[in-house]
């Protein structure tokens, strides 16, 4: 697609928009498993439906537009997506990650990489000269997640990526909360972006799916590969809910984030909460960074109760959010990190990021935010 064009522009005017041979305005869902080769000797760009399938692969070229990517790639799941790069290591290398990583992602580095002989170090992503102390002459790649998870931390991409490319080190970059809209983290130097597409991307809480994107023409060849061989494809018609999805995932993030920005703000005035971590709020340390990196601050906010006791009553008293695991869909989602995305690590791991018995994580959706904020105010003054 042009560069010329606005990325919500591109999210409906891209080369998916007619299918070349029928005019049809929304991409066909292809359930088909093979492909008829024409030809003895030389074979089509379709074969067999793991490898590639037409659905999929409109979804594929549509991500790596919008990342600024070469290559697109639909996978079962994020965690798919994230667990399949992970294979561009080998037994013996280490991984310098973030300490505040996604649940599921902690767990595949301590309890699965570990087993194949792949080691790990986790740092404060936010603190460089930390980052650049824990690289071992065996890192092979630095993995960061910003904002994090769910503290709201902001890593700064560029100075991570120059501390990895001065030891020659792979960086991957979890972008599902901020999504391509606002930060594009391959323009910044990273190798591979992932995403969970079950969040923002699908936006409905409708499918699970995962995606990656690559820049570099031999990354994109050599994750096409273990894509492939791996086998954790996403199906046509999850391809096909992810791909409508992103049709408004523009205003569906400005909308969430203008609405996110309102609560946090009103929620660090309320003498019942004892701290916000929002990345758009005056006092948050990452604030600066963000604004350089990033065109907002993103749907998702964090706020804690002195004590679970408090937690609790709130998440019962309040009506419009949904209490449950997931983010960043249509209707606001509250969920309890310490048991839900937080649940697989152990607690001491947990409290020493912050991650303590009052935190709730907020993902904002599309509701007027004036009835979110009469919901929780009645909820507050119930405590
Ligand atoms: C949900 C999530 C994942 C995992 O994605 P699934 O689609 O649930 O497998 C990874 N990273 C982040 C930041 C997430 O929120």
């Amino acid at each position: 697609m042009p560069d010329q064009y606005h990325i919500q522009t591109k999210l409906l005017h891209n080369n998916q928009k007619i299918h070349q041979e029928t005019g049809a305005v929304s991409v066909p869902i292809h359930h088909s498993s093979t492909f008829h080769q024409y030809s003895f000797d030389g074979f089509g760009e379709y074969d067999y439906a793991r490898g590639s399938n037409p659905t999929r692969r409109a979804l594929e070229d549509v991500i790596a537009d919008l990342e600024g990517g070469s290559r697109g790639f639909a996978f079962a799941s994020g965690m798919a997506a994230i667990s399949t790069a992970f294979m561009f290591l080998s037994k013996g290398d280490h991984i310098v990650i973030t300490e505040d990583v996604y649940g599921g992602t902690y767990r595949f580095v301590t309890q699965v990489l570990t087993k194949l002989g792949i080691d790990h170090t986790f740092v404060d992503m936010t603190n460089e000269k930390e980052v650049e102390s824990k690289i071992q002459a065996n890192t092979k790649l630095i993995y960061l997640e910003t904002p994090s998870n769910p503290t709201l931390k902001i890593t700064n991409i560029k100075a991570i990526v120059a501390i990895a490319k001065a030891h020659n080190c792979l960086t991957f970059c979890d972008n599902t909360f901020l999504t391509p809209v606002f930060q594009r983290p391959l323009d910044l130097g990273v190798d591979v972006v992932l995403h969970s597409a079950t969040k923002f991307l699908g936006g409905h809480s409708d499918v699970v799916a995962g995606l990656a994107v690559t820049k570099d023409e031999e990354l994109g060849r050599q994750l096409a590969f273990l894509h492939n061989s791996f086998g954790a494809i996403l199906g046509v018609q999850d391809s096909w809910l992810v791909l409508r999805g992103l049709k408004t995932l523009q205003v569906r993030m400005n909308a969430s984030s203008t609405a996110a920005e309102e609560i946090a703000n009103w929620l660090a005035k309320r003498n019942e909460v004892k701290a916000v971590y929002y990345p758009g709020l005056k006092n948050h340390p990452g604030k600066e960074i963000q604004g350089q990196q990033a065109s907002s601050h993103g749907a998702v906010l964090s706020f804690e109760f002195p004590t679970k006791e408090m937690t609790k009553a709130f998440v019962e008293n309040v009506k419009l959010p949904v209490f449950a695991v997931s983010l960043g869909a249509v209707e606001t989602i509250l969920s309890y990190p310490a048991t839900m995305s937080h649940g697989s690590m152990p607690e001491e791991e947990r409290l020493k990021r912050g991650i303590t018995d009052g935190l709730l994580r907020l993902s904002v959706g599309l509701e007027d935010v004036n009835d979110l904020i009469a919901d929780f105010e009645q909820a507050l003054n119930a405590l």
